[in-house]
C-alpha cells in the first residue's frame, strides 16, 4: 500500500477535514485519487479499480473503473435495490441492457435503474468505463468475487471466473439471456422522463453555459427517484468559481482531460486527466479549470442540486462552449437562495448578470 501523504491541517480544522491522498479513506472524509489507484481486483478478464466505496462516501454510493480486452465479458445481471450509471472512458462497448442491444463509444452515459438486467462486452482493447452505483451495495461485488490485485492495468492473461457463484449478501444476482434482444438499438438524444433505463450518446443531454462553461446534465434526478444527478463540465482555462459548500449534497470530481486546480477547505489540490476527488457534504470547496478544453464529471447526491444549474445557467442548444461567453447568472442563484443546498463563501466571478429589467 502506498504511504499515506498527510497534509497539515489548517488551524481550527477537523482531523477528518485532512485530505488524504491514494489510499481509500474507510471513513468518510474528503479525498484524492491519482489516475489509475484506488482498491484493484481482478474479476475474471477485467481489472475493476475501485474508487469510491459507502464507507469512504459516508452515503450509499460507490464508483469503480472497470477495464478489461477485447472480448473480456461482464455477464447479464441485475440489481434489486442498487441504481446503477456507466459512462464509457475507452473503447467501443456492446452493451445488453434490458432486452436491448447498444453498441457504445466513449461518452456514451447509461442509466440502470434497479432490476433492470444488463451486461457488456469490450469490443476493442484496452475499454474502460466507470460504473458509479446508488443506494444498494452491487459495487461489493468486486471484494466479494475478484482477487485484489496489484497490476495498475488489466492481465491479458486472467481467466474468467465462475459469475453464477452467489454471494451471500451482495446486491448482484446474475439471470439467463432472453431470447427477444433487440440488436442495434438506438442511442437518445435528450434523457427520457423517470426512473426508466435509457443510453445517452457522448455530448448529449440538457445543456447550458455557465460564462465560459458548457454544463451538460446527463442523468437528471427524476431519472433515479432523486438518488443524484450527473453531469459534465467543460471550459477554457479561467478563473476560480466562488467557494461554497453543500448542507447535504455530496460532490465527485472526475477529471477526464485538461487540468484542475480544487480548494478543499483551505488546501489546493491538482487534478489531472484521471484524478479523482471527494467532497462530502459540509467541507467547503471550490474550483478552477487551469488548462484549455478541460473536462470533467462529476456525480452529487442526492439530485436535488440539479436546479442550482438551471438558475446559474443560461439553456444551450450547442455542444461546444462559444468564444463570447453568456453572463454567470449568480443573481438568480441568489435570488433563489432559500431553496439551494448552497451556501456561498467567496464572491463570484465571472462576466456580470444583465441589468435588473433584462433579469428574468
Ligand atoms: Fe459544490
Amino acid at each position: 500500500m502506498k504511504p499515506k501523504i498527510q497534509r497539515n491541517l489548517a488551524p481550527g480544522r477537523k482531523k477528518d477535514d485532512t485530505v488524504n491522498l491514494n489510499q481509500l479513506p474507510g471513513k468518510p472524509s474528503p479525498y484524492k485519487l491519482e489516475a489509475g489507484e484506488g482498491m484493484r481486483y481482478v474479476i475474471g478478464r477485467h481489472l475493476a479499480t475501485v474508487i469510491a466505496r459507502a464507507e469512504d462516501l459516508g452515503v450509499a454510493m460507490a464508483g469503480t473503473i472497470l477495464s478489461g480486452s477485447k472480448g473480456a465479458h461482464f455477464p447479464l445481471h441485475s440489481h434489486q435495490s442498487t441504481h446503477e450509471a456507466m459512462f464509457i472512458l475507452e473503447g467501443d462497448v456492446s452493451l445488453t441492457l434490458g432486452n436491448k442491444v447498444f453498441e457504445l463509444s466513449p461518452g456514451d452515459y447509461v442509466n440502470i435503474p434497479p432490476g433492470t438486467p444488463h451486461a457488456f462486452t469490450y469490443l476493442d482493447h484496452r475499454g474502460k468505463l466507470v460504473a458509479w452505483t446508488f443506494g444498494g451495495n452491487a459495487n461489493t461485488l468486486y471484494a466479494a468475487l475478484g482477487q485484489p490485485y496489484e497490476g495498475t492495468v488489466y492481465s491479458e492473461s486472467s481467466a474468467d471466473i465462475d459469475w453464477g457463484r452467489a454471494v451471500d449478501g451482495v446486491d448482484v444476482q446474475f439471470v439467463d439471456h432472453g431470447s427477444d434482444l433487440v440488436a442495434s438499438t438506438a442511442k437518445l438524444e435528450a434523457a427520457p422522463e423517470g426512473a426508466v433505463p435509457f443510453v445517452l450518446r457522448g455530448g448529449e443531454g440538457e445543456r447550458m453555459l455557465a460564462g465560459e462553461q458548457l454544463y451538460t446534465l446527463m442523468g437528471m434526478a427524476h431519472n433515479s427517484d432523486g438518488l443524484f444527478h450527473s453531469l459534465m463540465t467543460e471550459g477554457p482555462k479561467g478563473p476560480m468559481i466562488p467557494k461554497h459548500m453543500h448542507e447535504k449534497t455530496c460532490e465527485t470530481f472526475f477529471c477526464l482531460s485538461g487540468g484542475m486546480e480544487m480548494l478543499v477547505g483551505d488546501e489546493a489540490i491538482s487534478l489531472a486527466p484521471g484524478d479523482f476527488l471527494y467532497i462530502p457534504a459540509g467541507v467547503p470547496h471550490a474550483f478552477q479549470l487551469v488548462k484549455n478544453d478541460t473536462r470533467f464529471m462529476g456525480f452529487l447526491t442526492p439530485g436535488n442540486f440539479e436546479q442550482f444549474f438551471r438558475y446559474l445557467c443560461q439553456p444551450f442548444d450547442g455542444y461546444m462552449y462559444p468564444l463570447v461567453p453568456p453572463p454567470f447568472r449568480f443573481d438568480r442563484v441568489i435570488q433563489h437562495l432559500a431553496e439551494l443546498d448552497l451556501k456561498l463563501l467567496g464572491r463570484p466571478g465571472g462576466p456580470p448578470p444583465p441589468p435588473p429589467a433584462a433579469a428574468a
